[in-house]
């Protein structure tokens, strides 16, 4: 039998286990630790960022942006639909209702010229994504949300190294958020990061991911806090990917660009392309079925697992998915198209040259089958 391809799997191929084997020998393995500084220090030099603040996941870096922010119960926060369900949990674990906003055809990225009827008075924020790494139209949104007087928060868990305009994404809005998700393009096995130029923004979040603990008086809290804080191990890890990191993108930019060598032509394929003026990071390479294949999505997804080769949909948009489906605001077509015809492939820095050719002629005869 031949072995299974997966959609992804971590590349640990630096200091990552001298770094974490330290953080045994010294018993420094807690939320305490150099690594934890350095890990912050290194990842906003990356992101030409003045603060990055660690936490324990993806998630709750959003939930930190948000909350630093202020958005409470009572305030909407506009977010993209075709998004991981974290974007818009993260607004319900702030007592916020989230307002979904259709996708951009090009990008699949929050759609700028449907953001503007999105948002209210109650509005507060916006949650931009930068989708499987691909950045979204930043000045447009930008534009709206400054006439608006509403916050920008990057969800650029996706897109570790994207850029939009030769910046990174994550230092284009007020806040953004990182996860370190094992899958991701960068992993601490879990964790999560967030950065911003406000020093103000910065502090808050620092209180709130240490359970509110008043930095310049022990054990008084001035406010109800969360305990978000990621390990002195997990940095560790983070920090030898980290070291890394341009490799880690460049593989993912070589495997997109072999995916759309090796697809060129192929009736019914169509990839997630970089837009200009933007550096795609690849977190995942996807396709999006067109013509008479399209709604045979699910089937050729199957038939690739049958043959070894595991794939993944497009995420459900958010306003399909129970707890959201009373905030739909009427449909959303152009993100369901996305969401009902793609998926991605497998995308991670050590899948071999021979491996994606075996995946892209499974591909073409499954394509051919189902014709
Ligand atoms: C992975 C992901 C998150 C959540 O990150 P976790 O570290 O898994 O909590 C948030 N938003 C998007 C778009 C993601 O892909």
């Amino acid at each position: 039998m031949r072995k299974r391809i997966p959609v992804a799997a971590p590349a640990l191929v630096g200091n990552e286990r001298k770094y974490a084997q330290e953080c045994l020998d010294s018993s420094w393995i807690s939320s305490n630790g150099k690594y934890i500084g350095l890990f912050e220090e290194s990842f906003a030099r990356f992101n030409e960022v003045p603060h990055a603040v660690s936490c324990n996941n993806g998630t709750a870096a959003i939930h930190l942006a948000l909350m630093a922010l202020g958005v409470g119960p009572g305030d909407e926060v506009v977010t993209p639909t075709l998004t991981f369900v974290a974007t818009a949990n993260a607004v319900v674990y702030c007592g916020a209702t989230p307002v979904f906003v259709d996708s951009e055809e090009a990008t699949w990225n929050l759609d700028p010229a449907k953001l503007e009827a999105a948002i209210g008075k109650r509005t507060k924020a916006i949650v931009v994504v930068h989708l499987y790494g691909q950045p979204a139209d930043m000045d447009a949104i930008l534009a709206i949300a400054r006439r608006h007087g509403v916050k920008v928060v990057e969800d650029a868990a996706e897109a570790h190294g994207a850029t939009y305009k030769g910046r990174k994404v994550g230092s284009l809005g007020d806040i953004g958020a990182f996860s370190f998700y094992g899958n991701k393009v960068i992993t601490t096995g879990e964790g999560g990061m967030v950065v911003t130029g406000d020093e103000r923004l910065a502090a808050r979040v620092r209180l709130l991911k240490g359970q509110g603990m008043d930095p310049a008086r022990r054990y008084w809290f001035p406010v109800v806090g969360y305990n978000y804080r990621m390990t002195n191990i997990e940095a560790a890890i983070g920090l030898g990917q980290l070291e890394k990191i341009d490799w880690h993108i460049r593989r993912r930019r070589e495997l997109a660009a072999r995916y759309a060598e090796l697809l060129e032509g192929v009736e019914g394929v169509e990839l997630h392309r970089q837009a200009p003026q933007t550096e795609h990071a690849y977190w995942m390479t996807t396709v999006r079925l067109r013509g008479e294949v399209a709604c045979k999505r699910d089937v050729i997804m199957e038939v690739m697992d049958r043959r070894g080769v595991e794939t993944r949909p497009v995420f459900h948009p958010m306003h399909t998915l129970p707890m959201y489906a009373s905030l739909a605001r009427g449909g959303l077509p152009v993100a369901e198209a996305i969401a009902a015809s793609g998926f991605n492939l497998p995308s991670y820095a050590l899948l071999e040259d021979d491996d994606q050719k075996y995946v892209c002629d499974a591909l073409k005869d499954v394509l051919r089958e189902c014709r």
